[in-house]
């Protein structure tokens, strides 16, 4: 078993800069300014976020003002900017032995981010979307995180990284230690073949299945979407057995006897085929060609996966469960 650390001293971070005010970037800065932190925000002279930052009573600047006296700058700007944003901003401000913070593994992994050997590099990676972080932690709790060290200056990382996890209250749901290459790695595989990726196209394929037979588009949606929630909620309390036990014996006959039918063998050999695409490079390669590309695939893709069936149905059915 891996070890599941619960502290961490928030005292050795300092002074801290957090670069974006998106999802990871409000919930760190609001977390680290409750649990006592020293926060400043940087943000372009323009953001839209500027507002918010500032009504939240967050101190904030531009990414290049805001580098400049941080001890430990996290950078929370999108993946495919970041590496912009650490040259001309933060590479340029940054102070001598300051750390330098990642909430995944990427750009420091895939060799597009590399800091001088007077920074610490270090990763704190909340296993959860940055809105979940947020509310998890005003409701007296935490997300769980991933801490990793890639470079190790201050022969203070590890600590460093400790305390910025506790800071965003992970130390109360667990901190487990990773890598920079395994945090990557594994990552990119469960959005791709699990999370996202593969449990959307689970859920579409059911759906056009039912509806191709001539069942009422309706009763496809709750049966194939909305539904998908209320098991995942089970297995989330109380993994698959209490998601077995919830539901009827019925539906778990069925479960065991046709669940490794439809992800069979050739679901498991698609899954390693991903998985060696992430390992070789594969993926990353395809997806800068992409950003250098202005991402022109994702936007075609992206359009391509709107106005489906499901989505119409969908959006009828959800307006009707507002409460
Ligand atoms: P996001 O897209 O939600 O937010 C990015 C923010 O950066 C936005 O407020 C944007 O306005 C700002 N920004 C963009 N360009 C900027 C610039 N040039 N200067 C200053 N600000 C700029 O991003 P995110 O999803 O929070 O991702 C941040 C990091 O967290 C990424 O490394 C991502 O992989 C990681 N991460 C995200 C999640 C998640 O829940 N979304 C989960 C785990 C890890
Ligand atoms: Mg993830």
């Amino acid at each position: 078993m891996a070890t599941v650390y619960r502290e961490g001293d928030i005292s050795l971070l300092g002074k801290v800069a957090i670069i974006g005010y998106g999802s990871q970037g409000h919930a760190h800065a609001l977390n680290l300014k409750e649990s006592g932190v020293d926060v400043s925000v940087g943000l372009r002279a323009d953001s839209k976020s500027r507002a918010a930052a500032e009504a939240a009573g967050l101190r904030v600047g531009t990414a290049a003002e805001v580098s400049k006296d941080a001890d430990l700058i996290a950078l929370l700007v999108p993946d495919q900017t970041q590496p912009t944003v650490w040259e001309n901003e933060v590479q340029p401000n940054i102070k001598p032995g300051a750390a330098l913070l990642f909430a995944h593994g990427f750009n420091v992994h895939f060799g597009r981010i590399v800091a001088p050997a007077d920074h610490d590099v270090i990763m704190v990676a909340p296993k959860g979307p940055g809105h979940i972080v947020r509310r998890i932690y005003t409701e007296g709790f935490g997300t769980p995180a991933l801490f990793a060290v890639a470079q190790d200056a201050s022969g203070n990382a590890r600590a460093k990284a400790m305390g910025y996890a506790a800071g965003l209250g992970a130390n109360r749901a667990g901190m487990l230690e990773t890598t920079f290459t395994e945090e990557t790695e594994t990552d990119l595989f469960g959005e791709q073949a699990v999370l996202c990726g593969g449990t959307a196209e689970l859920v579409r394929a059911g759906f056009e299945t039912l509806v191709e037979a001539g069942y009422q588009p309706e009763i496809a949606y709750y049966e194939c979407l909305h539904e998908l929630k209320l098991i995942v909620d089970l297995m989330y309390e109380g993994g698959l057995d209490y998601m077995r036990y919830s539901i009827s014996d019925t539906a778990e006959f069925g479960d065991l006897t046709r669940g490794k039918r439809i992800i069979d063998q050739h679901v498991r050999d698609n899954m390693k085929t991903v998985l060696s695409e992430i390992r070789e490079g594969e993926f990353a390669k395809q997806w800068i060609e992409d950003m250098n590309n202005g991402e022109k695939t994702l936007n075609e893709l992206r359009a391509e996966a709107k106005g489906q069936k499901l989505e119409e149905v969908g959006k009828t059915l959800r307006a009707l469960m507002q409460r």
